[in-house]
């Protein structure tokens, strides 16, 4: 068990909302093959890599959706509420691209058509209704081609540079969806600073340190970590709704990256599992089996 120390919320005037940067796909495609070198799945975070790639070349070709913030909005709903359908209009083309490139990888996911049916169990899982992972390649392949859409419509967003009241911290300020986990910024004036990532645009916002980011408790969080195995990340473990999420730290791994090193770190889990804790977080790229 470990404890970092639990630094209180600092008085600097970090943003309160970072958008995905435009390389994020590439990015993640690059860490998961890092990580793959010395993990036990090494064989699907390598398969994962090239879906990673998939989805930045789609994410390149899709362009600016052209969805802008509404002029004075003000934070107490989600950006995307009532465009839904708007900004989803694209995830069909793409998702064809993303499973060829799953198929080329050897994983065999379902045509188009079949794979509609999956979109309630992805949705449920993405807003944090679901206790369960996704259970199908398929699945996952949708949630990329979703992943591809939102993250273009959040980076197309001019969102403020400095701080906003957000109404919902549990939830993406831009569509809704519940977060994967947090990080830990090292430096770029941001240090110590800790920010959660959506599980679907990779939106970020600003979240108090040594707080349950699940319930929101004020109470008491206990730091999990496995330290020879995985210095840059430990577990929130929260006493009052025995949930837990996973943290970040950059200045442990300059290159950690919330939703590969998530599936590089499942031992951690298990771990934390053992002690009571339920996972709280979405990743749509963990099956279960
Ligand atoms: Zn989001
Ligand atoms: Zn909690």
């Amino acid at each position: 068990m470990q404890f970092p120390p639990q630094s209180l919320p600092s008085a600097d005037d970090y943003p309160s909302l970072l958008r995905p940067g435009t390389s994020l796909f590439a990015r993640r495609a690059s860490r998961l093959r890092t990580l793959a070198g010395s993990a036990p799945a090494a064989d699907w975070l390598n398969r994962l890599a090239l879906l990673c790639d998939a989805q930045q070349t789609a994410f390149d070709a899709l362009g600016d959706l052209g969805l802008r913030l509404p002029a004075g909005f003000a934070w107490q709903q989600a950006v995307s509420a009532g465009r839904e359908a708007e900004i989803e209009a694209a995830w069909p083309a793409i998702y064809p691209q993303l499973a060829s490139a799953m198929a080329a990888a050897g994983v065999a996911v379902a045509d188009l058509g079949s794979a509609q049916a999956s979109l309630p169990a992805v949705r449920a899982l993405l807003a944090g209704e679901a206790e369960a992972a996704l259970q199908s390649p398929t699945e996952a392949v949708l949630a990329a081609a979703l992943q591809v859409v939102w993250t273009r419509f959040a980076q197309g967003l001019d969102v403020p540079t400095g701080k906003v009241l957000l109404a919902e911290r549990g939830h993406c300020p831009c569509c809704g969806s519940a977060p994967l986990g947090s990080i830990v910024f090292a430096g770029q004036g941001r240090g110590g600073a800790r920010y959660q990532e959506c599980s679907l645009c990779a939106t970020r916002w600003n979240a108090v340190r040594a707080r349950c980011t699940l319930c929101d408790d004020p109470g008491v969080v206990a730091y999990l970590g496995i330290e020879d195995a995985f210095p840059a990340v430990r577990a929130e473990a929260c006493e009052h709704c025995k949930g837990y999420s996973k943290l970040y730290f950059q200045d442990k791994d300059l290159v950690v990256e919330p939703l590969a090193d998530d599936l590089a770190t499942l031992a951690l889990d298990v771990l934390v599992g053992e002690q009571g804790y339920a996972r709280g977080a979405p990743n749509p790229f963990l099956l279960t089996g």
